[in-house]
Formats: structure tokens, sequence, C-alpha cells
């Protein structure tokens, strides 16, 4: 097939964010490429738990949940336990219990990619961006209007697109490239991952066991196998994954009981540091999606669903006569009050006996834990979980 050098858009890596994107604006008739520097099925190192709410954005995708289940798993939420205190996150949505998904990450990554490649994307696999190219350098630099990308046979070639959306995640070329990437500087975390056979007893929700300055998710994956995912502080002394690894498991005896007699299958795969951090999402000729957008910290298990919502945002913002305005706008109503509620969290975690005193406090109160549940699950608005009532009923003695 001879692919065309011009674009209506150009989206730059096939994760959830950027095959999203690729296909919204297929389906409605847009001539779309969409590069992948690697080829599906590709690992993402990730805790592959995610939000119940990516169930409306794979719908507003046209993919029923019979499309993707084989690649994910219901779950009633994740118990979250800090020493001997302990209580369930759950997620409701007008009194519904909603659940959230278990995910083989390697599966719904490559169920995605196909999806935006049978809505009429050009998949272009194992092709990297390698340079932004642009209009006569103006006030910015210039507008973005293409890329020259490299296919692993070492061709190269220059695509032009009226609108590049950069969807290349955490290690974001493109936020380098566009000047706008900013480095991370709290939290600064490593994450590493590996699957386990043979843990019983957490069939149909997750835990996060809450340790000093880290965390250790356990999350059930389709296929039964356990996802044990963590979040450890980057400023020790580096030292080999697989000792950081069972040095964390090691600290938290809940967790070493949980995993004994279980078997690890994969390599321990990681990620540092963990967030990503941007000055500006959009400018003239271009839009970022997903990670490469900015993320925070996985704790509150949102990067899918952000990176789905963002694409949605993005291809609503194509149709407008000014995209980088329109998304920035809708990125700050889809996003803003979620934002401060991540930043609430992560400022917890960082400072441990309010974290302790939260802890015991949710615990023994599953109304305020529900509202909290819900608004980190995009079931309600964050807001909700910020008002002052709602801080008052979590916080008073
Ligand atoms: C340790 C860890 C655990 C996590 N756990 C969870 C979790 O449990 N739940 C959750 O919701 N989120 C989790 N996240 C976050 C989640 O993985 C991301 O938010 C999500 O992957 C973002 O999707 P994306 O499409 O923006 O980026 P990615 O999934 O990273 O996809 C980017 C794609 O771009 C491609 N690419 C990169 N550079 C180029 C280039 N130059 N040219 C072409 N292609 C390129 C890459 O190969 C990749 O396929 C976790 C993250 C980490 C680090």
């Amino acid at each position: 097939m001879t692919l065309p050098d011009r674009y209506d858009a150009l989206v730059v890596g096939a994760g959830p964010a950027g095959s999203a994107v690729a296909a919204h604006l297929a389906r409605r008739g847009a001539r779309v490429a969409l590069l992948e520097s690697k080829r599906h099925p590709r690992d993402k190192p990730c805790a592959e738990y995610a939000s119940p709410r990516i169930a409306e954005e794979l719908a507003a995708l046209g993919l029923v949940p019979d499309a993707w289940a084989d690649a994910a798993l219901a779950l009633d939420g994740m118990r979250i336990i800090r020493g001997d205190t302990a209580f369930d996150l759950r997620y409701e949505r007008r009194e519904r219990q909603r659940s959230a998904w278990g995910l083989d990450r390697k599966r719904f990554d490559a169920l995605l990619a196909a999806h935006a490649g049978a809505s009429g994307a050009h998949l272009l696999q194992e092709t990297a961006l390698t340079e932004l190219l642009r209009s006569d350098a103006g006030r910015d630099g210039g507008r973005v209007t293409g890329a020259l990308v490299r296919h692993r046979n070492g061709r190269r070639r220059a695509i032009h697109a009226d609108e590049v959306i950069c969807a290349d995640g955490a290690r974001s070329l493109t936020s380098r490239l566009l000047g706008v990437e900013r480095e991370v500087a709290f939290p600064r975390r490593l994450g590493l991952v590996a699957h386990y056979s043979g843990v019983a007893g957490l069939e149909r929700s997750g835990e996060m066991h809450i340790g000093h300055r880290l965390y250790i998710g356990l999350a059930p994956t389709p296929g039964g196998e356990m996802n044990v995912g963590m979040a450890l502080p980057l400023d020790r002394a580096p030292r080999p994954a697989v000792a950081a690894f069972e040095a964390a498991i090691a600290s938290l005896p809940a967790v070493a009981r949980r995993l004994t007699g279980s078997r690890r299958l994969t390599a321990i795969r990681g990620s540092a540091p963990i967030g990503h951090r941007v000055a500006r999402t959009a400018g003239p000729g271009w839009l970022l999606i997903g990670d490469a957008a900015g993320f925070i910290d996985p704790f509150t298990g949102e990067g899918i669903y952000r990176a789905l919502r963002s694409a949605r945002a993005a291809a609503a913002a194509l149709l407008s006569t000014d995209p980088a305005a329109a998304y920035v706008a809708e990125r700050r109503r889809a996003f803003a009050a979620k934002d401060a509620l991540t930043w609430l969290v992560q400022g917890m975690l960082a400072t441990s006996p309010l974290l302790a005193y939260a802890t015991r406090r949710l615990a023994s109160r599953p109304s305020a834990a529900r509202t909290l549940g819900s608004a980190l699950g995009d079931l309600r608005p964050a807001t909700d979980a910020l008002a002052p009532r709602a801080l008052l009923s979590v916080l008073r003695p």
C-alpha cells in the first residue's frame, strides 16, 4: 500500500491515548497516521488496575464490553492497608456499585491499536518519530507541520499533517523537542512491576499496602495472575531491581504473607522517575495527550482513564477553529479538580502522621471512604471529595 505524505492528523505513540484519539478521528472520516516505535503486543510497566470509567471511554470509541472482555477482569475495588488499619475503596455512581478493572495491559493496548487501524487510521508500527517539522520559526518556534520518522529497517520519511498529536508517553521525546518538558521534582519514585501466580484470596479485589515512603499494589489480572506493582523512593542508593523489589516486599509483612507460596512469572520491569511534567499541553499545530501531557503517580490508578479521556478531549478540540485553546479549556474542565485531589492524596502519602490519622478515620467512616473512592474513580466530581464538609468528615476527630 502506498501511504500518503499528508494527513489531517499525525498521532505519535500507539498506547491507550494515541490509539484512542486515532480511532476517534478516523471514525469521523479524518485521514490519520498512527506511529508506534514498537510492535504490539508490547510491554508497558503498569500495575494494571484501571478506573471504572474506562468503560464509558471505550464505549465512546465504539468498543462494547464484549470487545475488550478478554483483556479485563471486573474487580470490586481496592483494600487500602496501612499497618493494622484498613479500609475498602469502592466505586459508586448514583448509588449503583461500579467495577474497577484488572487489565492485561499487553492485550488491552494491542486491542486498542488494532481498533484504531480497523477504524481507518494508518497504523505504522516499528516506526519512530525522530524530529518535528515546523513552518518558518515565529514566536513559538513556528507551527508544527509534521514529523520525520524512521522505520526499524532504517528507512526515513517525512509525514506532513494539519495537527500533530503527541501521545508518546511519560518519556515523551515530543515534549522535549517542543521545549515544554519540566523536571519531576515531587514525588520522585521508581516504579517496579512483576506478575505472580499462586496468590490466594484476592480473586475479586486488589490490595494497596502502604509502608514507609513506599507502597505496593496487588491487582488480579485476567487469566488468574497477580500484578505486584510498587513505587519506591528514588533517592535511595540505586541497587539492582530484584534486590529493591524483594526488600520492599520484606518491609511489609502483610505483602510477604500474601506472596508466601507464590511464584514470580516475569522479569521485574520498571520506570523512573514515574511521573512527567510539562509547562504547556498545546500550541500551534500540536497537542500533548495521555502521559506525554503530564502524569503524577499511579497510586490512584487513573493513568489509563486519563489517557482515554484526554484523547477524547483532543479529538473534540480538532473540530474547533482554535484547537489548542479548546483543548486546554477542556483539560481544565476534565482534570483540574481531580488533579487537586490527586495532589492532596500525594501530600498525605508524603506525611506519615497525617496519613496514619486519615487511614484510621476512613476505616471507621465507610461513607467518607465511599465519597473518596467514587471521586478517585471519576464517578462523581472530585470537588465532592474536596468540599469542606467532605474533608471534615475524614479529618474531624
Ligand atoms: C510503574 C507504573 C505503574 C502504573 N500503574 C497504573 C495502573 O495501575 N493504572 C493506570 O491506570 N495507570 C497506571 N500507570 C500509568 C499508565 O501506564 C499510563 O498513564 C498510560 O500508559 C498512559 O498511556 P499513554 O498512551 O499516554 O502512554 P503509553 O502507554 O506509555 O504509550 C506511549 C506509546 O508511545 C510509543 N512511543 C514512544 N516514543 C515514540 C516515538 N518517538 N515514536 C513513536 N512511538 C513512540 C511507546 O512505544 C508507547 O507505545 C502506571 C505507570 C507506571 C510507570
